[in-house]
């Protein structure tokens, strides 16, 4: 039988390599070691370590492990939050995100853009210190459009005290992402990072953890100075993923510097993007190059061509990912994720130049 592939956007394709990682920790004794144990605490701050440096995370900056992206969400509106939020989004996660700042800061707003727009500086608020902490989400999972390291770059340049807090969960670990130009980065690792779901990762610049002693919530059982002063010990508050904070060490160590990975999706999106405008009956869902994402390829067609694509494509080994809210019907999303080998998307090119020709 030919080879399956996933091309789901979240939880999505595994490292084949994961498989003999999880018998080695079983084997290595690490799914009973005490969390407080040096076994544990050595393998927290070297995973911290390969993180900053495969990632390219200045090393002063701060890592924390959670339970999950919208964990860090969560955290962020407590421990970092005590006025309210600035959300600029375009999809379902970066709305979704506002409406967790909401539900505890009532005077947390937001702003919607199109999605084939950059957004404009002159539809912002101001002063945007007027917030605590200005959110934005790097690669918009939901509708497969991306914000670039220079718009980023230009609003960190407009925050005044405000912090910038970067939602990079489907990008982080593919992306060569400016760690410096933002206060806040959050991920989870079952997208880039090419894991099972269950380990989220929050990254604080020195400012961002000043902001939380200032604020010092110790309210919640995941408040940041307690989390903070536990790390210093490479502990946590609570027994954490220990099994997840292995795999992320094993698959880091395997993993080429961020500069080459994110050269090889680049280069791998082009030429996708190129073959689904000229070669299939489906258009790029995003048509300004400068909004398209990188990691999460959006196609568009007519709802029924969609599901017979689907379901052609499934029969011949490939699941492709669905829309996301109202994009469910007439979208298809496929991930672009450094662990979705090569041979997939020959694979994928394959199934469309046979069966559905444009
Ligand atoms: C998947 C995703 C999330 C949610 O991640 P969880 O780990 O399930 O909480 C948040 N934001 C974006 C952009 C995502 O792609």
């Amino acid at each position: 039988m030919a080879a399956t592939y996933t091309f789901n956007p979240g939880p999505s394709a595994v490292y084949p390599a994961v498989r003999g990682y999880l018998q080695d920790a079983f084997d290595e004794g690490w799914l009973a070691a005490p969390h407080r144990s040096e076994k544990v605490t050595n393998l927290v701050r070297q995973t911290v370590t390969d993180l900053k440096t495969k990632l390219n995370i200045p090393q002063d900056y701060t890592v924390l492990f959670t339970g999950s992206a919208t964990e860090c969400w969560e955290i962020l509106v407590q421990s970092l939050t005590p006025r309210r939020s600035f959300h600029l989004y375009n999809g379902d996660f970066g709305h979704k995100w506002l409406k967790y700042a909401q539900a505890q800061r009532p005077e947390s707003t937001g702003v919607v853009f199109g999605l084939d727009e950059v957004p404009n500086f002159a539809t912002l608020p101001q002063p945007l210190d007027s917030y605590d902490l200005v959110a934005i989400t790097q690669n918009e999972t939901s509708t497969a459009t991306q914000l670039r390291e220079g718009f980023i770059l230009n609003l960190f340049n407009r925050l005044g005290n405000a912090l910038l807090a970067v939602d990079a969960t489907s990008s982080m670990a593919g992306i060569n992402l400016k760690f410096i130009k933002a206060d806040v980065w959050l991920a989870s690792v079952q997208k880039c990072f090419g894991l099972p779901a269950g380990l989220g990762i929050l990254v604080l610049s020195p400012r961002a953890v000043a902001q939380a002693k200032a604020v010092n919530d110790r309210a919640h059982y995941n408040a940041l100075p307690a989390m903070l002063s536990q790390m210093l010990n490479h502990q946590t508050n609570y027994t954490p993923n220990v099994l997840g904070i292995y795999l992320l060490g094993r698959v880091l160590a395997e993993r080429e510097p961020i500069k080459t990975v994110h050269q090889h999706l680049v280069d791998r999106a082009e030429k996708l993007y190129a073959f689904f405008e000229h070669n299939t009956p489906l258009t790029p869902l995003i048509t300004n190059p400068e909004t398209r994402s990188t990691t999460v390829i959006g196609l568009r067609g007519e709802a029924a061509l969609i599901d017979e694509i689907k379901a052609k494509a499934k029969e011949a080994g490939l699941h492709l990912g669905s829309g996301y809210g109202p994009l469910k019907n007439t979208t298809i999303r496929i991930a672009n994720f450094p662990a979705v080998p090569d041979a997939a998307f020959e694979a994928l090119v394959q199934f469309f130049v046979k069966e559905f020709p444009g």
